[in-house]
């Protein structure tokens, strides 16, 4: 088991894996800016170093400060969490170069899925079912464009290969908008991500988002653990997660469920990874794949009984999967409200001293938050601060637990979404299950 893991992250997520290090016995370095020295996991973690300025350019996203502190602490593995630097193959192979292990896949694993005209073809090949797309980087040449566009059928939608958080896409409803559009997402890509390579595939109107978490192991073991699905979204952030997806063509899922395990085997996938699709009329569609830990992964945890973050340190430290196919059982069902500090009607982020926290409690309920009374929550980063989960013997009781949660907890000093929340959880489309990806926007009159 790796000895020593610094935590190249911050926030609930640090806490997380910091958690999971202690119950494996490893001793933990956090990592901090110099705005997080009151983060609850510095507080918990064996030593702790500021890696520089609260900017996260300037600290989180810094891979030599990152290195020197994984040097000066003689760290052994470094844990990247989700976001900042979770998905840089330059973060992965300068971990490595530097003797250090990175936990997760290796840098050209998160290269090829990086970028998604790559990730595509890769899923194609595997035999993961893709959307109806240019198969490719899109042409110059306009004849070319027209004939792609109406082999396809449109509407159609042009996404940048580099893209990612949502942007760097445009949907075309006819022929005469095509052209402007592929002109302004290429510039807007050139001057986003440094990459201007456009692909197009079929805009599906009316999807789902469901996915698939993996894990594996690099030594020939993949296995699967059911599905999520995460179709309440606001500008193409999720909101409110369960697992398993609710109502999906049985066939088609276990259909599906092979054919993520089998692409982890094709392209030597290692550690915990996502499939995402887009589902609609009974089909799959891949969209990217995420190759780290997920925001929303302790739904799966919750029915599957499975601690992903726990298996992502026993892979990296060389071991093979604690479990077979055929141990893992989808028990009940599992929903997360993400929490974040911002106002429940404009969405705008209400940083500010949380004068009183109060977590909700009781049986099947979990709370992963790195809150406390008196913690500043600072303006510098994203706002998720907790994550309520709860899990129940079917899809009713996690929802009624849910409820209850949310009327029980207490986060006083600044706004959040929860009022938000007990709104969802009252709406009977969701209830029912099953709401498309735009349902919350339509709700909400966006
Ligand atoms: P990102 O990496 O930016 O999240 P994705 O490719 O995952 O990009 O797409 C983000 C979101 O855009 C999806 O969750 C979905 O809401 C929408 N989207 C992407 N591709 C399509 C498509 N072909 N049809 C309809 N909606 C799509």
């Amino acid at each position: 088991m790796l000895d020593k893991v610094l935590i190249a992250n911050r926030g609930e997520i640090a806490l997380r894996i910091l958690r999971a290090c202690k119950e494996l016995g490893i001793k933990t370095v956090a990592v901090h800016s110099v705005a997080d020295r009151d983060l609850m996991h510095v507080r918990l973690s064996d030593e702790a170093v500021c890696i520089g300025p609260a900017p996260s350019s300037k600290s989180y996203l810094n891979i030599p400060a990152l290195i020197s502190a994984a040097e000066v602490t003689d760290s052994v593995g470094i844990h990247p969490g989700y976001g900042f630097l979770a998905e840089s193959a330059t973060f992965a192979e300068q971990v490595e170069r530097s003797g250090f292990t990175f936990i997760g896949p290796s840098a050209d694993v998160i290269r090829l899925m990086g970028d998604k005209v790559s990730a595509i073809a890769a899923m194609k090949k595997a035999g993961v079912p893709t959307v109806p797309g240019s198969d490719g980087p899109l042409p110059e040449d306009t004849g070319e464009l027209f004939a792609i566009a109406n082999r396809i059928g449109y509407p159609v939608i042009i996404k940048a290969a580099a893209g990612g958080g949502g942007r760097g896409m445009r949907v075309v409803h006819s022929e005469a908008h095509l052209l402007n559009a592929i002109q302004v997402t290429r510039s807007e890509a050139g001057a986003a991500f440094g990459d201007d390579t456009l692909y197009m595939e079929k805009f599906l109107e009316r999807p789902r988002h469901v996915e698939i978490q993996v894990l594996a192991d690099g030594q020939g073991n993949a296995i699967h653990l059911y599905d999520r699905d995460c179709s309440m979204q606001r500008r193409h952030q999720k909101v409110v997660e369960e697992a398993p997806a609710p109502m999906i063509d049985e066939e088609a899922r276990q259909k599906v469920f092979k054919s993520c395990v089998d692409a982890c085997i094709h392209i030597g996938y290692r550690g915990a990874g996502t499939f995402e699709f887009l589902y609609e009329d009974g089909n799959f569609y891949f969209i990217e794949m995420n190759t780290r830990v997920q925001v929303e992964h302790p739904v799966t945890e919750a029915i599957t009984g499975v601690d992903i973050v726990k298996e992502q340190l026993r892979i990296a430290s060389g071991m093979p999967l604690s479990y077979k196919q055929e141990d893992i059982k989808v028990r009940g069902h599992a929903f997360e409200c993400r929490i974040n500090a911002e106002d429940p009607k404009t969405f705008m982020p209400c940083p500010g001293k949380v004068t009183h926290f109060h977590a909700p409690g009781g049986n099947g309920v979990r709370v992963d938050s790195h809150l406390y009374d008196g913690y500043t929550v600072p303006p510098h980063y994203d706002s998720l601060i907790a994550k309520l989960i709860t899990h129940g013997e079917d899809r009713a009781t996690a929802l009624a637990r849910m409820k209850n949660a949310l009327e029980e907890v207490l986060i006083d000093g600044i706004r959040t979404n929860i009022p938000l929340h007990a709104e969802i959880v009252r709406d009977s489309n969701f209830r029912n299950g099953g709401v498309n990806i735009h349902y919350l926007e339509k709700k909400l009159g966006l």
